[in-house]
Formats: structure tokens, C-alpha cells, sequence
């Protein structure tokens, strides 16, 4: 994407310096602090109260089996921006425990893999965000590894090659990825938990963008908390963007503090609609019934007619379509449906 979406899930090229450093500003560090996906926190937090437990046990009686008790790999899943990556943080705080990042994409190969792992000190936790994305070769190493931390390397080429393996320290493996689908079916069974991230409820964003507001020093009044929520697409990573953006209108062209008008008035500067759809997501639908109506159309006819990449498609605007209900996925490709013809009906004047 050329030009920077504001509901946008990714973190945008052009400032990825700046935009990131915020960001990370902005993330929970604790459970507490971590807002809504209850379900999820609840259930870690028994397994790394359990980790905690058995390696106070084995300290205490000198039991060098449970010494090193690790947290099972854990495998995140959901829509960007829903808060994969804060997660990881949050339970390597709560286990006290050393945070490795890296991504599917930039483990090039097999021996870059194998460099991280030798890294690793007992422990420590490794997040692979975008995991679905490892090479193949690269995911047959991480699978011994996962299985019983064992590296198996092969050193030389041809007949002199010869295979070793090397022991590694216990480690928890965090995989996030946005699609489980395209996880190849070894590497699924190695996760002994698997999370799905839900997206959030209104009042769960509102208390998002309250604390961001709070954390940033801005003043926000409830309507205007509000009504940013309600066009955040349930995401937390938007609703910081939004507050982000609202606050330097609000700067620019008011008093720094965010009322309704004001947020009314730049998120139609925005042209963000009622329901925090953006003129690339309306300009998708338009183009599904101009040209489709009530036939289905394939993903890469979509990305053809529309200019994006399917994966953008696939990844950022389609997600949150099905959860409205305005986009239907057939086996015959993604068909448009009533209530987003409504939508569109409605929304004229807005591009
Ligand atoms: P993902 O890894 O799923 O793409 P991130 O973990 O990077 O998403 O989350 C994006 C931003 O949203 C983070 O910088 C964080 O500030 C915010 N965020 C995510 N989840 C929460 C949450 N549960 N409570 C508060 N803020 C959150």
C-alpha cells in the first residue's frame, strides 16, 4: 500500500521508526493493563501460574527435572492488529522471562534459525510473528526443536556431509499468525496451546483508547471516546491510530481537547465512515456489486480490479467485512451481501 490507510492494521513504511517507538509506548506490559480477550488471559494464566508453581517446588526439594519447567508453545491467531504481539509480552513479563522477536519472513535460512536457537538461554521466550510464512526448510529445523529442544544440523556437503545434534535450552516457542489455514499441519501439532484472538467489544475499545488518551497526556471527553470506538473496527491497533490522528487535529484546530465535534469533524476529514470503513474498503464493495452483484468473485480477480495485493485483501480489509457481515465467503469466491449494498446506499456521499 502506497499511501498510509488510517484503519490500516499494519505499521505504516514511511515513520515505521517513530510510528513503532509509539506503539510500543502504548503496549500492556501485565495481564491487568492487557484489556478484554478474558478467555485467553484466564487460560494462560493458570499455565504460567502452574510453570511457576512446579519450579518453586523443584527449587525447593532439589528435584532438577522440573528446575527448568517451561510454558508449552503457545500459537496466537487472529486479524492484525488485535494484540498477537503484546500478548507475547505480557506473558514473558508475567513468567519473568527474556523476550526473543523475530518473523517468519526474516528467517531466511535453516542456519538462521539455528543461530536464534543457539542464542537462547533457559527460559527464554522466542516469538515468531507471521510464522505461516517460514520456509520449509526452516520449519523442519524448528520442529525437533519445538518437540524435544533438540538441533539437528547438517555440517558439510555431499558425502562428507554429516548430521549432529545439539541439545538447546528449554524454551517457549510464541507463533502468531493471521491465517491457521496456511500452517503447515506438523508445525500446528507442535503448539500444546492454540488462542484465537477475538475482536473487541465496544466498551473493551473505549477503555483502550481512554487509556491511550491517558498514557499520551491528551484530554478526551466520553462522547468523543465513544464515538472513535465505535469506528475503530474493534481493533485496538486502529483506535490508537485514531486517537492518535484526532489528537493532532484536535491540536491543530481546537484546544487539544477531544469533544465530539471535533472528533466528528476529523474523522470525516478522514473520510471514515460510521462504521470505520475507509474509502479503500468502500471502493472494494463498490466494485463487488458494480461489477459482481449477486455472483461470487474470486480473490485474485478482487485484487486485480481493485490494485491491491490479495494478500491485503485477505489480511486487512476482509477480516473485518465477514465480521460485519458484508462480504460472505463462498467456495466459488466472496460474494457481496445485502447489508453492505445498504450500506453503501446510505453512504452516497462519502467516497
Ligand atoms: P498484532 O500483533 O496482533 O498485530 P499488536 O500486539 O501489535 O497486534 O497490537 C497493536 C497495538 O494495539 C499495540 O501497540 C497495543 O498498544 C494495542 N493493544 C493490542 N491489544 C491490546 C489490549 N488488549 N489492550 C490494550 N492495548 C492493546
Amino acid at each position: 500500500m502506497g499511501i498510509e490507510r488510517i484503519v490500516s492494521t499494519t505499521v505504516p513504511e514511511d515513520n515505521k521508526e517513530q510510528e513503532e517507538i509509539i506503539e510500543k509506548s502504548l503496549r500492556p506490559l501485565s495481564f491487568d493493563e492487557y484489556i478484554g480477550q478474558e478467555r485467553m488471559k484466564n487460560n494462560l494464566k493458570i499455565a504460567i501460574d502452574a510453570v511457576k508453581k512446579r519450579r518453586a517446588s523443584a527449587a525447593a526439594d532439589g528435584d532438577d527435572a522440573d528446575k527448568n519447567a517451561t510454558l508449552d508453545h503457545i500459537l496466537l491467531y487472529g486479524p492484525p492488529g488485535l494484540g498477537k504481539t503484546t500478548m507475547a509480552g505480557v506473558i514473558a513479563h508475567e513468567l519473568g522471562a527474556n523476550l526473543k522477536i523475530t518473523s517468519g519472513p526474516a528467517i531466511e535460512r535453516a542456519g538462521d534459525l539455528a543461530s536464534i536457537l543457539t542464542n537462547l538461554q533457559d527460559g527464554d521466550v522466542l516469538f515468531i510473528d507471521e510464522i505461516h510464512r517460514l520456509r520449509r526448510a526452516v520449519e523442519e529445523v524448528l520442529y525437533s526443536a519445538m518437540e524435544d529442544f533438540k538441533l539437528d544440523i547438517t555440517i558439510g556437503k555431499g558425502p562428507a556431509a554429516r548430521s549432529v545434534r545439539l541439545d538447546l535450552p528449554n524454551f517457549t516457542v510464541i507463533g502468531a499468525t493471521t491465517r491457521t489455514g496456511s500452517l503447515a499441519g506438523p508445525l500446528r501439532d507442535r503448539f500444546g496451546m492454540l488462542h484465537r484472538l477475538e475482536y473487541y467489544t465496544e466498551p473493551e475499545i473505549e477503555q483502550i483508547i481512554a487509556r491511550t488518551a491517558n498514557i499520551l497526556n491528551t484530554k478526551i471527553e466520553p462522547a468523543a471516546t465513544h464515538l472513535l470506538a465505535t469506528r475503530s473496527r474493534r481493533t485496538p491497533r486502529i483506535a490508537n491510530r485514531l486517537v492518535r490522528r484526532v489528537r493532532d487535529y484536535a491540536d491543530v484546530n481546537g484546544d487539544g481537547i477531544i469533544d465530539a465535534p471535533i472528533a466528528t469533524r476529523a474523522l470525516d476529514l478522514m473520510e471514515i465512515d460510521d462504521l470505520g470503513l475507509d474509502p479503500a474498503d468502500r471502493n472494494l464493495l463498490r466494485l463487488m456489486e458494480e461489477n459482481y452483484g449477486d455472483r461470487p468473485v474470486g480473490l485474485n480477480t478482487l485484487a486485480a480490479i481493485t490494485g491491491d495485493e490479495a494478500t491485503t485483501i485477505e489480511d486487512y480489509n476482509e477480516p473485518y467485512l465477514l465480521q460485519i457481515g458484508f462480504i460472505e465467503r463462498t467456495p466459488r469466491g466472496r460474494l457481496i451481501t445485502e447489508k453492505a449494498k445498504q450500506h453503501l446506499h446510505n453512504n452516497k456521499t462519502v467516497v
